[in-house]
């Protein structure tokens, strides 16, 4: 049984939104049978690169496709599956999802990696390592990166050493690394210099007022230098504006991701969106795919 403690901040929602439906029945179990009945599905966020002015990547990002709630966000249901047995099967569908995806725009003549979030129990045991090979070699995906792990600031590794070898191994099987949220904790500076990243991606909570606040301004421009230095990419999660993009671009900043770039979208919607027209248009604001 999924311990009370471990739900943390999820505990809320899961009360607010679960327990009408649950009839006794624990949320463990109400969380498994929607994930094995394919309620759990990937709705997906576009990349841009400021360099290119193109969109290079999608983020994946969980949602639960409730049959009376909704599409309920991560916060509702992904804690309760990176702290469970579910661990593991789950992230071994999220890669399969993402070299599906990464497949499908390379048949359409497309270059774009697809993000996806590891829990650190898929990275430590090295299940992804595993997953990241049966994918590649599933849909033939051996030319080029078709991934971008995804690895949280907040994670604590039990053994950093570890950690990097396994994600350097994890290049060599078609995965580039970022860091995500990079800004809203600790600010891990071992992580950003000792992992084998090729992003940073710097948390909406730091990007928000970067138009308008000298000191954001400040934090992020240091941020971008030492990802530079570093020879990482810098990526601005949360850009709600142009004003906010047109900063970050001047500011040097690599790669943008945010509602006023695109909001998630079902995977049917993106196709709609994407891939049914070679010309950009309003529903890609303006954007093409890189064609690599
Ligand atoms: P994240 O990886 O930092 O993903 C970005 C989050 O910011 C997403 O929230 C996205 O919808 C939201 N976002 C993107 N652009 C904007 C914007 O312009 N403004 C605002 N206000 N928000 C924006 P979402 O989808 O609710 O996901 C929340 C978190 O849940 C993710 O944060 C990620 O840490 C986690 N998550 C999502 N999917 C998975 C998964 O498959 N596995 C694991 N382990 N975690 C996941
Ligand atoms: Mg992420
Ligand atoms: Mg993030
Ligand atoms: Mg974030």
């Amino acid at each position: 049984m999924y311990e009370a403690k471990q739900r943390g901040k999820n505990c809320i929602a899961f009360a607010d939104v679960i327990s009408p439906t649950a009839d006794g029945e624990d949320v463990f179990s109400i969380i498994k049978g929607a994930f094995e009945r394919g309620q759990v599905e990937l709705f997906y966020q576009p990349i841009l690169s400021f360099q290119c002015n193109e969109i290079v990547g999608f983020e994946a990002l969980a949602r639960w496709r409730h049959p009376k709630q909704g599409i309920l966000g991560p916060e509702h249901f992904i804690g309760v599956i990176t702290h469970s047995a579910l661990s593991l099967p789950y992230g071994q569908w999220l890669i399969d999802q993402a070299g599906r995806m990464a497949q499908r725009f390379r048949e359409a003549g497309y270059q774009v990696l697809i993000g996806v979030n590891l829990s650190q129990d898929h990275i430590e045991t090295g299940a992804f390592l595993e997953a990241l090979s049966t994918t590649r070699t599933r849909y033939d995906l051996m030319t080029a990166p078709f991934l971008i792990a995804e690895v949280l600031e907040s994670t604590h590794f039990h053994d950093l050493d570890l950690a990097c070898s396994l994600l350097q191994e994890a290049h060599a099987l078609g995965a580039e690394v970022a860091l995500d949220d990079f800004g809203s904790g600790i600010s891990s500076i071992t992580y950003a210099s000792q992992l084998p990243l090729n992003t940073l991606k710097i948390d909406r909570t730091a990007t928000r007022h970067v138009d308008s606040r000298l000191d954001r301004q400040q934090f992020i421009s240091g941020i971008i230098h030492m990802g530079h230095a570093m020879q990482r990419q810098v990526l601005a999660e949360g850009i709600e504006s142009q004003a906010q993009l047109d900063t970050l671009k001047a500011m040097g900043c690599d790669l943008g991701q945010g509602y006023h770039i695109g909001r998630p979208m079902a995977e049917g919607e993106l196709i709609a969106r994407y891939l049914s027209s070679q010309h950009p248009t309003e529903a890609t604001g303006g954007y093409l795919l890189c064609r690599g």
